[in-house]
C-alpha cells in the first residue's frame, strides 16, 4: 500500500509501511550517517523495502529512520526514467571508507551496473553525511557535493526527525 501526493507537475510523494519510519530508538554504534537511496530501474520503492530488510541483517549497522520517498526526473543524462530518492539515518561504528566500501558491495548485490555518469540504475547509494565530518579523498567527498541543490535529497531529508538534546 502506498500513499502518493503531488508537490508539483515533476515531483511526486510517496509514502508506504517502511517510508517514512523510525525504527531504532537507542544505537551504541559510535557515527550517525545520513545515506541516500535512489534508483530507476524496475519496482525500485519494493527494492527500498528489501534494502531495509537487508540493512536490518547487519550487526554493524543500526537503521534508525527512513524519510518518504520522492519521485523526481533524471538529470544529466535526461533520456532516461524518473528516479525515486530516500534518505536513511544510520548509525555505525565503521569508518566513513569502510562504510563506503560496505555501501557499494550492497549496491552490487542490488544488481547495480556501472557504465556512465548519471546512468539508470537499481540502486545508488551514497553517503551524504558521515557525522559531522568533512571528507574530500578521491574516492569519498563528504557531505556529498551538491546535496543543498537537490530536491532528491533536500526533500527527504526535510521529513526526517531531528533529535534534539
Ligand atoms: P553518482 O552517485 O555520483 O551517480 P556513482 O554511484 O557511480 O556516482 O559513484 C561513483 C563513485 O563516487 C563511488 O565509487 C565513490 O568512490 C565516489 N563517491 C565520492 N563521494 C561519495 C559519497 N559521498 N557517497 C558515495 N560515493 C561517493
Ligand atoms: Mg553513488
Amino acid at each position: 500500500m502506498s500513499l502518493q501526493r503531488h508537490l508539483s507537475k515533476d515531483l511526486i510523494l510517496y509514502k508506504n509501511l517502511l517510508f517514512p519510519s523510525q525504527f531504532v530508538k537507542v544505537s551504541t554504534l559510535r557515527y550517525s550517517c545520513v545515506v541516500g537511496i535512489g534508483g530507476n530501474i524496475g519496482d525500485v520503492c519494493r527494492r527500498f523495502n528489501h534494502l531495509i530488510f537487508a540493512l536490518k541483517r547487519f550487526v554493524g549497522v543500526d537503521v534508525m529512520q527512513s524519510s518518504v520517498i520522492v519521485k523526481n526526473p533524471p538529470f544529466g543524462f535526461t533520456e532516461q526514467k524518473d528516479f525515486y530518492n530516500a534518505v536513511l539515518e544510520l548509525r555505525t561504528s565503521m569508518q566513513a571508507h569502510r562504510f563506503l566500501n560496505f555501501l557499494l558491495r550492497l549496491e552490487k548485490r542490488f544488481g547495480r551496473k556501472r557504465s556512465f555518469a548519471n546512468a539508470p540504475r537499481t540502486l545508488d547509494l551514497d553517503i551524504i553525511f558521515f557525522d559531522n565530518r568533512v571528507i574530500d579523498t578521491e574516492k569519498l567527498s563528504v557531505p556529498h557535493p551538491h546535496w543543498r541543490e537537490r530536491e532528491s535529497v533536500v526533500i527527504p531529508l526535510s521529513s526526517l526527525h531531528v533529535k534534539r538534546s
